[in-house]
């Protein structure tokens, strides 16, 4: 369900709970990542595809009490009541609190605020949930106020909810492509200047996202010590970020102490595949792109120890089963993986590899 359906259903799901329609809806897409992983909060490229079929929808209407967010999500089944004032609670309303506080905290103090959010796209995959929800809130409240924001103010207002507001250190692929992707396009982007590139798929080939059935919890996992290890190896460097560096930094990289070395490695080889990732979208080489998506999971693997045996094991199914390519897609430590499988066989891949393993999950052909 996505588009019309699902602003409908997430209208349905307001009135079921609060007994009034809302005054607003709006959804937004989550993202697959093709390649450049934790490169963007290193000033580096990405190269994602906001999804078509899976989204975040958010109701809103003006509430009952002044100062308080009555929140309800279909995922959790419960409502979540929040004063505008509140500080971070470490549960999921924490997103639409932070979003509500971003832009519109004067407005709600007055009028109160009512929210339902459905979604069909699976949290804690790798598909950027979180983004999605997020600009799914700033949509829904912009609108409900008045409050003009372009989408890539909205990316930025939400990358930064989810940076000081949630605590997750993200960069800024996710809230981006969810805002300004066109969904089923690539979307190459240089974080550090926010230039963007639109770059259609390829047409006899397809990326098929497939869910290890290992989620992830960002915010607990080692995705901070990430973060944290790419500022020590920049400072290490004496570069401002790491995406400073080329592959003829590659030699001084190498002497930098264990594991910044391969940390840093990491961005470098992400940045440059990222970048031949767009060459080879543009001119249609899907067998150089499967290259590069293969080269990308090594790096994930090897050097920035972001996958777990899981995804490991599906990326090489699903390149026995006849991908050009395949990676780990997302922030890691489990999630999905995207595949290059040529159009005519994604059917049978599809069979192959759940036939082969018993948690996997096809989420979306794009
Ligand atoms: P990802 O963004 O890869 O899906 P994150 O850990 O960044 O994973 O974000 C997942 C979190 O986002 C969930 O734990 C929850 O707090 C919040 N979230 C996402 N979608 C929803 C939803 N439909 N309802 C409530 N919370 C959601
Ligand atoms: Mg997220």
């Amino acid at each position: 369900m996505s588009g019309p359906d699902q602003l409908q259903a997430v209208a349905a799901a307001f009135e079921a709970h609060f007994g009034t329609a809302p005054q607003v809806v709006a959804s937004a897409p989550g993202r697959v990542n093709l390649l450049g992983e934790h490169t963007d909060y290193n000033g580096g490229y990405v190269l994602p595809i906001a999804l078509k079929h899976l989204s975040v929808a958010v109701a809103v209407s003006r509430g009952a009490v002044p100062g308080v967010i009555e929140a309800w999500s279909d995922t959790f089944h419960e409502a979540e009541t929040r004063a505008i004032g509140e500080a971070r609670a470490g549960r999921w309303s924490d997103y639409l609190l932070g979003c509500v506080k971003a832009v519109a905290e004067a407005q709600v103090a007055e009028t109160g605020l009512r929210a339902a959010v459905i979604t069909n796209l699976p949290l804690g995959a790798g598909l950027s949930s979180s983004a999605a929800l997020e600009v799914a809130s700033l949509r829904a409240v912009t609108r409900l106020y008045g409050i003009e924001m372009s989408p890539q103010e909205i990316a930025i207002a939400a990358r930064a909810v989810e940076n000081d507001f949630v605590g997750m250190p993200c960069g800024i692929m996710d809230q981006f492509t969810s805002s300004v992707g066109q969904p089923g396009a690539a979307l190459f982007l240089d974080t550090r200047t926010l230039a963007f590139t639109p770059v259609p798929g390829f047409a006899e080939h397809r990326f098929v996202v497939v869910h290890s059935g290992v989620s992830h919890q960002l915010t607990d996992s080692g995705y901070a010590t990430r973060v944290a290890e790419c500022n020590a190896a920049s400072a290490a460097l004496d570069v401002e970020m790491l995406s400073d560096l080329g592959p003829g930094d590659l030699a001084r990289i190498g002497a930098i102490p264990e594991p910044l070395n391969r940390r840093a490695r990491h961005i470098v080889t992400d940045n440059r595949l990222t970048r031949e990732g767009l060459v080879a979208l543009q001119q249609g080489d899907a067998v150089a792109f499967g290259r590069l998506m293969i080269a990308s999971h090594a790096s994930e693997r090897d050097d920035y120890e972001i996958t777990v045996p899981e995804t490991d094991a599906l990326v090489a199914a699903a390149v026995d089963a006849g991908a050009l390519g395949a990676r780990q897609t997302g922030g890691g430590f489990g999630g999905a993986i995207v595949a290059l499988v040529p159009r005519a066989q994604v059917e049978d891949w599809c069979a192959a590899i759940t036939a082969q393993f018993a948690h996997a999950r096809v989420l979306a052909v794009t």
